[in-house]
């Protein structure tokens, strides 16, 4: 595996292999790397002939007030972790390289970047697209790949690529948990011993929705009154929203008469979760990835 930082080693490493016929995935991250991530690589790793992973804790997707200064930067770790996936190439670059003086172009993408995540973190997503084109164009994959857990990203870099007609197919990847369910999460660290355990109440309100789901529950105001119910019996948790929408367009539903999916974020403690599920009929409750 190569460790690079700057654009131009990617442009070059990314040319040899197209020379030799491989298709390109790549995998972004922001580093502090877990088993989420590598499912992603392993994905990647399935699917292409040459995998570069990103590590760039991009400024711009962070609030003022959010955690860009604490979050967790782990590179030796990571990169040990790259190469034990079989990654051909990892991008680390800095800040500068990224965003040099004079920087002054931005994604906005409409509709999906106004609600939820876009409403308690503005600017957020206009940070994640321009930072992800900035990627794609930088690496030009063929693939790109992105967890569920991020479903509300998904859905915007989904569009981004749609309207914008960047040429890479855009790959799910299913959220990855703990033994309890807990999303795997590099902000899971910022958790007590306590509020850890506490946390498993976002996947218990997921399992109870889709429980009612299954058992033909298809009203989402009462979908969403068992999930505040089972989130609020947990003293250390505090909903910032917890809703029903259309899986598509993330826009409230009442009855359910198509795909939709679960949007939780949650306070526990200090840290900000995120997790969700899209609703399916199956009793045995298994996750189903979209598309
Ligand atoms: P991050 O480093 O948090 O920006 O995440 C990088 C990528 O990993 C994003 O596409 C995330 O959706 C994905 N990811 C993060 N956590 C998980 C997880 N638990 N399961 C699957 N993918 C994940």
């Amino acid at each position: 595996m190569r460790l690079v930082h700057t654009i131009a080693q990617v442009r070059e490493a990314v040319a040899d292999a197209r020379r030799l016929g491989s298709t390109i995935g790549l995998v972004p991250t922001m580093g502090a790397l877990h088993e989420g991530h590598l499912s992603l690589m392993r994905q990647s790793r399935r699917q292409c002939g040459f995998v570069a992973v990103s590590i760039f804790i991009n400024p711009t997707q962070f609030a003022p007030s959010e955690d860009f200064a604490s979050y967790p930067r782990t590179l030796d770790d990571d990169a040990q972790k790259c190469e034990q996936e079989g990654v051909d190439l990892l991008f680390a670059p800095n800040a500068l390289e990224m965003y040099p003086q004079g920087f002054d172009s931005w994604i906005e993408v409409g509709g999906l970047t106004s609600l939820l995540e876009g409403v308690s973190r503005p600017g957020h997503f206009r940070g994640v697209g321009t930072v992800c084109l900035k990627l794609f164009n930088i690496s030009q994959p063929d693939r790109a790949y992105f967890g569920q857990k991020d479903y509300q990203q998904l859905q915007v870099i989904k569009k981004m690529v749609s309207d914008l007609n960047a040429p890479i197919e855009i790959v799910t990847v299913e959220t990855q948990r703990e033994h309890d369910g807990l999303a795997l999460s590099s902000r899971n660290r910022y958790l007590s011993k306590v509020e850890r355990q506490a946390a498993t109440v976002l996947y218990q309100a997921l399992q109870a929705a889709q429980a009612e789901y299954a058992s033909g529950q298809r009203d989402s105001s009462a979908l969403e009154q068992v999930i505040h119910s089972v989130i609020t019996a947990q003293p250390l948790a505090e909903i910032d929203y917890a809703v029903v929408v259309d899986a598509d367009t993330l826009l409230p539903v009442d009855t359910i008469d198509r795909r939709v999916v679960v949007l939780l974020a949650v306070r526990v403690g200090l840290t900000r979760l995120i997790d969700n599920i899209i609703l399916n009929n199956d009793a045995t409750n298994n996750w189903i990835i979209p598309d």
